[in-house]
């Protein structure tokens, strides 16, 4: 709890954001940290509910109320009422690894389950979450913890996105020798090569990064575990191994694409390209947005981040086709925009979104894509088609290596961790299909829990899931 009649005399204060129209012209963050004391009596809004749903992560009717990693929501928000910052950290660190990822970008279904908003404005959750570890962070009070010995157990962790490192340092932390294989140049799975720098800073995941190193995980970037070779060496090498590799095998886009020789993309190596280029200098083959119309296909995340993306990249126009009616997303009478949605809004006029409406063709000239027709009869000019239409389940190859049984996602017993073959576990995306970051690493951390006892015998990694 914070402050007992804090809910009373406080009310919710969102942090402050630049303007879409200014923030569009830059890839830097667009929300902005809130003055202390005014953070402080957001602390002080928790107020002692008695059963602090908040943190009680239950599925009711396929959505999550309740934070999915346990958080001790009402204990930190007490700390920071209290101008406790040391107390708060610790009790952020017991049950959330990353604090400053899921800060960012977490759905916060915590809030949805807080007792303040069923009369009122939910607690600002999340952003107290993030204001606990940036100011650690500022403060250098977020120390290397190495462990004081080491098993002499090793384990290899494959993937770098949220899973697996939450996974590689649980286990770290517990003493095994852990090493990290990533196939992309540079470890964060979808924090660095999916999420874009304006809602998660790359130096942010960079900075974990460097602290878990520091901590004594090792990270080899470069290296594809889905080659057999490198798989037999790392079940011949290891005690355990974790495959982390999310679900990125793409859904086919389901119109004739024939003679069409560019022009189209999906929205993750979009954003992966404007990543590369736009933070790592570094030139790729797929299309920029610039000077083209662009025609975005889905919803969610994904979609969201290729239109912030397009706009800041210099495009001509947006149009994002969604194959749901309208009414499938009111929330109370009301259409939900995301941040990309009020940028569009600001540069063009208008919402990009047209509901009820499909890809039904494309045009094509000398095999460059030039307009899509629409099953609503409208022929849009269209110089980048986004597929951002979501993903299957988990790629094929890797599983394969490993000789691990799989469907759309690796198959594991409910609620375990463990695959068809001995020593080899599995989490995140990869094993319950595409998610979140919060559950990514309430995935990581559980795994790592199961591993451990794989390994000693027994366990005392506090299990999130
Ligand atoms: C564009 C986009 C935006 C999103 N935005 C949000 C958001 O705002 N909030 C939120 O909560 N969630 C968001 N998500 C979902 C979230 O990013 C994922 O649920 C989360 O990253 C899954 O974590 P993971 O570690 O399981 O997989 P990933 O992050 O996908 O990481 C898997 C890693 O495994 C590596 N890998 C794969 N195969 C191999 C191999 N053979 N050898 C070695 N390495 C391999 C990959 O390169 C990758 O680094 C978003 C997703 C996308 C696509
Ligand atoms: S991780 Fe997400 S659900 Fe959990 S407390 Fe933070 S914002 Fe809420």
């Amino acid at each position: 709890m914070g402050k007992i009649t804090g809910f009373l005399e406080y009310v919710r204060q969102e942090v402050p954001e630049r303007t879409p129209a200014e923030r569009v012209r830059d890839w830097e963050p667009f929300r902005l940290p809130l003055p202390e004391t005014v953070r402080q009596e957001q602390g002080g809004r928790c107020m002692n509910c008695g059963v602090p749903y908040c943190q009680s992560g239950i599925h009711w009717e396929g959505r999550t109320f309740g934070c999915p990693l346990h958080n001790l929501i009402p204990e930190w928000n007490d700390m920071i009422y209290a101008g406790n910052p040391s107390h708060a950290l610790s009790r952020l660190l017991k049950t959330n690894n990353f604090p400053e990822f899921t800060g960012r970008v977490c759905p916060a279904p915590c809030e949805r389950a807080c007792i303040c908003g069923m009369y009122g404005d939910a607690v600002t959750i999340r952003d107290n979450e993030l204001s606990i570890i940036e100011d650690a962070f500022a403060a250098k009070t977020v120390y290397r913890r190495r462990p004081p010995q080491w098993s002499g157990k090793k384990v290899a962790v494959v993937g770098s996105g949220p899973t697996g490192l939450a996974a590689a340092d649980q286990l770290n932390h517990r003493g095994h020798s852990v090493t990290v294989i990533e196939r992309e140049e540079r470890a964060g799975g979808l924090l660095t090569y999916g999420i874009p720098n304006m809602k998660l800073p790359k130096d942010v995941v960079q900075r974990r990064i460097e602290l878990m190193t520091d901590e004594g995980v090792s990270f080899v970037t470069g290296l594809d575990a889905s080659d057999p070779s490198v798989a037999q060496r790392l079940l011949a090498d290891y005690d355990a191994v974790i495959l982390c590799c999310g679900a990125e095998r793409r859904r086919s886009l389901g119109v004739n694409t024939e003679g069409i020789s560019s022009g189209i993309c999906y929205g993750t190596e979009f954003l992966k390209a404007a990543v590369e280029r736009q933070q790592f200098g570094k030139e790729t083959t797929v299309f920029t947005a610039e000077d083209r119309d662009v025609v975005i296909i889905g919803t969610g995340d994904t979609a969201s981040d290729c239109a912030a993306t397009a706009l800041r990249q210099g495009c001509r126009s947006i149009i994002q086709l969604v194959r749901r009616p309208e009414k499938d997303y009111l929330q109370n009478g009301v259409l939900p925009r995301s941040y990309a949605h009020e940028e569009v809004q600001a540069v063009f006029g208008q919402d990009p979104r047209r509901f009820g409406v499909q890809v039904k063709e494309l045009i094509a000239e000398n095999g460059a894509l030039s307009a899509v027709v629409t099953t609503g009869g409208d022929t849009l000019p269209c110089g980048l088609l986004i597929a951002a239409t979501g993903f299957e389940g988990c790629e094929s190859a890797v599983c394969e290596a490993f000789g691990v049984s799989y469907g759309k996602t690796v198959h594991t017993a409910e609620g375990r961790f463990a695959t068809s073959v001995e020593k080899v576990f599995s989490a995140g995306d990869m094993r319950r299909g595409q998610s979140l970051v919060v559950w990514a690493i309430a995935e990581g951390r559980t795994a790592a829990a199961e591993v451990d006892e794989y390994l000693n015998g027994y366990t005392n990694i506090v299990r999130s899931i």
